[in-house]
Parts: structure tokens; sequence; C-alpha cells
């Protein structure tokens, strides 16, 4: 049995960033709070715990306190209450999650309409949705887009959360496109995305079996495994190396691993591992 690696598996720049000031920021000042997750992996949320950094569902007196801002960013009136509480910001913000607020308060400042394309829940768009409070159209699907709110617009800008998939983000705007005169578009996917996803025309048909491995927590993992699963269905979501059933292997004789940007390598190496134990087995 042959396995291929993905060249983009595993944590994107921007993940491997904010967990880098995330335990230098611990290690130089003792009392670190995030609200929140540091990325959707159960793996890496323990690793940062351990390491002293706190997770807090509200902020409280801040005072002698960092918060830590997350990869996915956030809302403006959340650097805002934290200065007025007294903590000191640290902003691991992904560079390219930055990137798409700039783009969003200069064309909300410009007069667009500004429309998302995301996942509504996802903390990365309520960040988005936090810089022109929270002033924006979010739209998930094609079948989603609601032609009575649309209603109206004459010029929209419209951003796209950074991992969503093409095809999706295409076909929504085609819709846009038909009920509003001016939209300018800004394909804010990010490279480690495209990358990801370009991979994942290839790699499913030409493997037998994928193992696509990451959190069910994950936006971006999940969106993998739907890509991979669309083309090749003997395509696998796995957490760790304990998911893995022999009977997904039988008469296989090539198999593609794959993760999503938060899956940490020790986590990709251990199913590697699991895959040639079994093959020596
Ligand atoms: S997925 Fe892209 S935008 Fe999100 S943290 Fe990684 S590099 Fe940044």
């Amino acid at each position: 049995m042959h396995i291929t690696v993905a060249k983009s598996a595993g944590f994107c720049f921007g993940v491997k960033r904010a967990i880098k000031i995330a335990l230098e920021t611990v290690a130089k000042s003792g009392h670190v709070e995030m609200l929140g997750d540091i990325v959707h992996n159960e793996q890496v949320v323990r690793d940062v715990e351990s390491a002293g950094i706190r997770k807090v569902d509200a902020l409280e007196a801040g005072r002698g306190k960092t918060l830590l801002i997350r990869s996915h960013g956030a809302p403006e009136s959340v650097y805002g209450e934290a200065r007025r509480l007294g903590y000191r910001i640290v902003d691991a913000t992904c560079p390219m999650v930055k990137e798409i607020h700039t783009i969003v308060r200069e064309r909300y400042a410009q007069g667009f309409s500004i429309i998302i394309i995301g996942d509504k829940q996802h903390d990365e768009v309520r960040g988005i949705l936090g810089q022109i409070g929270w002033d924006a159209l979010v739209i998930e699907h094609p079948d989603s887009v609601p032609p009575d709110e649309l209603r109206g617009i004459e010029r929209a800008a419209v951003v796209v959360q950074s991992t969503q998939a093409l095809a999706n983000v295409r076909a929504i705007l085609a819709v846009l496109e038909r009920h509003i005169p001016e939209v300018v578009f800004s394909n804010t996917i990010c490279r480690a995305t495209r990358e990801r996803q370009a991979e994942m025309e290839t790699l499913p048909l030409e493997n037998d079996v994928v193992l696509v491995i990451g959190s069910k927590t994950s936006a971006n993992t999940t969106r993998l495994y739907e890509l991979a699963r669309a083309a090749n269905e003997r395509s696998y979501l796995i957490q760790t190396r304990s998911d893995i059933m022999p009977g997904w292997f039988e008469g296989a004789q090539r198999v593609a691993v794959t993760a999503g940007a938060s899956t940490p390598d020790e986590t990709i190496q251990d199913v590697i591992a699991a895959l040639e134990a079994m093959q020596a087995g």
C-alpha cells in the first residue's frame, strides 16, 4: 500500500503563528486569557491550556492580565472592552484575516453594502462583522441567498471567509450578480486553503482511500472531507489513529492522507505510523 501525504496537510501559517505567539506570551506574562479555543482542535487546546493559558467565556477585571486575540480575529468591540477593563492585548489574528478586516472597513466607508460569504456562527465571520458594527449580510450557501434583503442594494462589496470552498463561493456570487447592479468581489480565501483544496482535486482520484485528519469541530477540516468524499466515497474523517478501521483498506493499493489547518503534526505522524504498522502486520 503506497501512502501519499498531502503537501499542505496540517497547521497553516496563521495557526502556527498564533500558537507561537500564545506560548511566547504565557512564558513572559503569567496571566493570559483568551475568548474561546485557540483553534478547533482538542489536542492543541489541551496543550495551550496546560501551558497556562486560560479560556474564558467573558472578560472581567483585566488589570495585570493579558488577552490573547486568536488567529480567527475578533470584533472591534472586544478590543474596546478589553482596554476599558485594563487588559494588555496581544493580537495573534492571522494577517490574512486582518486583510479581510481592512477590505470591509474601506469598502464600508466608501458606501458599499458588505456581503460576507461564510459560516454565520464562525468566529472569523463574527470578527469580520464586528469591524463594521455588524452591518453586513452573511450568506452560507447559494440556496440561502435572501432575494428580499438584496432588493435595493445598488453596490455590494463581497468578501469570503478565508477557509471557504471556491465552488460554493462561485455559485453564491453568480446569484448575487443576477440581483445587484454593481458587485465588487475580493477573493479572500487564503493561500493555505487554496493549496489544500487544489490538492483535493487530484488526491482523491489518484488514491483508493483518503484519510482526512482533524477535529469534527473544525470547519476547514470538514470542508476538506466533503471535497474528498465528493470525488472518492472511500474517504474518511478521523481525529486520531484510533479511529482507523482496517476494513477501509481492503484491496487498496494507494492511500492519501491530508489534514485540516488546525491538526498538529504529531497527530499526522501518528496516523502514518499506524498505517505503516498495519502494512507490516
Ligand atoms: S486558514 Fe488561512 S486565514 Fe485562517 S489562520 Fe490559516 S492561513 Fe490564516
